[in-house]
């Protein structure tokens, strides 16, 4: 059954430093024949038997410094992926700011958003736990899952988690 679009534009949001380009790359090179774009990466996936294209966008942190990049961003996406590091507070601070504010920009929609805790190789410089990590995601009612960019662990599972989220809200409308 198709139903709707079958490509999905995901946007990486989360504080300087954390892994996103990584994680984005990691995404890109998946794939010999993948589009690059600047920025903006796109990637067809098999998950569940079902084709999904997604289109990465990582320009958060635009080199011009324009703030209407940023606010261009919480309207695009289909799917946000909110990243911070497991090794630096402050980013899981600011992963809880940047969830308020993509609510406040989004209200009326059920937008499916994955809290990322990446640099989970850096195992001896944790600061955020993976329970606080889970608190988080439950307040924010979003799904979380810990990667590595580094070491490639559970990047592939991130991308087919939000294909499986997108879904789950598709097949419940
Ligand atoms: P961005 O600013 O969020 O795009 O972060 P980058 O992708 O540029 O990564 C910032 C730094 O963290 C780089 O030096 C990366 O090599 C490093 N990095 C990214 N992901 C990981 C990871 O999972 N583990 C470790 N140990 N380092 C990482
Ligand atoms: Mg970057």
């Amino acid at each position: 059954s198709e139903s709707g679009k079958t490509y999905y534009r995901v946007v990486m949001i989360g504080e300087h430093g954390v892994g996103k380009s990584t994680l984005a790359n990691i995404f890109a090179g998946l794939n010999t024949d993948c589009d690059v774009l600047g920025d903006t990466y796109e990637r067809t996936l098999m998950v569940d038997g079902e084709n999904a294209t997604i289109i990465l966008i990582d320009m958060w942190e635009n080199k011009s410094g324009d703030d209407w990049i940023q606010d261009h961003c919480m309207q695009i996406g289909d799917a946000y992926l909110i990243v911070y590091s497991i090794t630096d507070r402050a980013s899981f601070e600011k992963a809880s700011e940047l969830r308020i504010q993509l609510r406040r920009a989004r209200q009326t929609e059920d937008i499916p958003i994955i809290l990322v805790g990446n640099k989970s190789d850096l195992v001896r410089c944790r600061e955020v736990s993976v329970a606080e990590g889970r608190a988080c995601a439950v307040v924010f009612d979003c799904k979380l899952i810990e990667t590595s960019a580094a070491v490639q662990h559970n990047v592939k599972e991130l991308f087919e988690g939000i294909v499986r989220q997108v879904r789950l809200r598709r097949d419940s409308k």
